[in-house]
């Protein structure tokens, strides 16, 4: 296996040897032989009515995985991946219901944003906001996971900074408690999705591990240790975490944190088991966080018309 060496070269945006023109062409060639510069043996960009891309990355064992490059007004956004599949399995979610792949490498992820931005027509460092909330947990993938933050952040390649890059995990205590050991500045984003064990365990297998105590005991560990905002993310399901109580018991966990809620319309999928709540109740289930305390966005996804949007990740090709 080559090594990878996305790592120095990524600043630039050059994808090839050949185009790193201030090499002779006879070390070029050298280089090219031994080293491979891109993560991806092919990559299909799938682009979505809204601007959204959707980019599906085959690496180089034949394996594949996604990445969603999202152009806001003023803003340029990638939500990358950090495993083939996923573990963890939680019903509503495509990618869980794939299983698990393996885990990408640091390289693998870093070289996500770099061919977007490349395709783009922009320089690595013009994406400053990155989401690790594509395919995989990135806390059951923490090393890796790390490596690539801190090239995203380190001064000499992507420079971002770290109030721009959010992590988002369905809840691993011990990923927690090491985020706020090494405390990189990033942002925490727990996937709640209900504020009782007996839900969560419906929806979420590895609510059988970890139960919610532990888990919001970790949180306030962090948040003591790093004074960040956490956000919380709730995918609104039909008649199963969307009752009115269930607001109220949510309400009660984030008491304290300085939590801002976003509320995610639920993303369909072919097969799911499950139903989104309608809007006019996602409105009313807002309006009571709202009213006791809790700052509550509601998140509508974009490239749903690509299989783009949250959770829906799973390698499938839009029709
Ligand atoms: N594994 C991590 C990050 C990837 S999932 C996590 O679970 O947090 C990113 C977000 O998309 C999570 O909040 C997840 O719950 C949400 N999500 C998954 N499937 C969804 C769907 N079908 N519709 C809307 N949101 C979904
Ligand atoms: Fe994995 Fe997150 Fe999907 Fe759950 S929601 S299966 S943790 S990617």
């Amino acid at each position: 296996m080559l090594p990878p060496t996305t790592f120095a070269l990524g600043k630039q945006g050059v994808r090839d040897w050949e185009g790193m023109r201030n090499l002779p062409k006879a070390l070029r060639a050298e280089l090219a032989e031994r080293y491979r510069v891109s993560e991806f043996a092919e990559v299909t960009p799938f682009v979505s009515q809204d601007g959204s891309v959707k980019y599906l990355y085959t690496l180089w064992d034949g394996k594949k995985t996604e990445a969603v490059y999202m152009p806001y007004v003023g803003r340029r956004t990638i939500c990358v991946s950090s495993m083939v599949g996923c573990p963890a399995g939680c019903t509503f979610c495509a990618t869980g219901k794939m299983g698990f792949g393996r885990n990408l490498t640091a390289a693998e992820i870093l070289d996500q944003i770099l061919f977007a931005a490349h395709h783009q027509g922009h320089s690595p460092r013009e994406i400053r906001n990155v989401v690790l909330m594509g395919m995989g947990e990135p806390l059951l993938n923490l090393e890796h996971v790390f490596t690539a933050v801190r090239r995203m952040l380190d001064p000499e390649a992507l420079a971002m900074s770290p109030r721009r890059i959010t992590l988002s995990t369905v809840g691993i205590p011990r990923g927690i408690y090491r985020m706020a050991e090494e405390d990189l500045g990033v942002r925490l984003a727990l996937s709640l999705h209900a504020p009782d064990d007996e839900t969560r365990k419906l929806i979420i297998p590895t609510a059988h591990r970890y139960s919610l105590e532990e888990i919001m005991t970790a949180v306030r560990h962090y948040y003591a240790r790093v004074k960040r905002r956490v956000t919380f993310e709730y995918t609104m399901l039909k008649g199963l975490n969307d009752h009115p109580w269930q607001a109220k018991a949510l309400a009660k966990h984030l008491e304290g944190l300085s939590a801002h809620l976003n509320l995610i319309p639920w993303n369909p999928w072919e097969g799911a088991p499950h139903q989104g709540t309608p809007k006019e109740h996602i409105l009313k289930f807002a309006a009571i966080l709202e009213g006791m305390g809790v700052p509550t966005s509601i998140r509508w996804s974009r490239g749903r018309d690509v299989g783009a949007a949250c959770g829906q990740l799973a390698l499938r090709q839009p029709a």
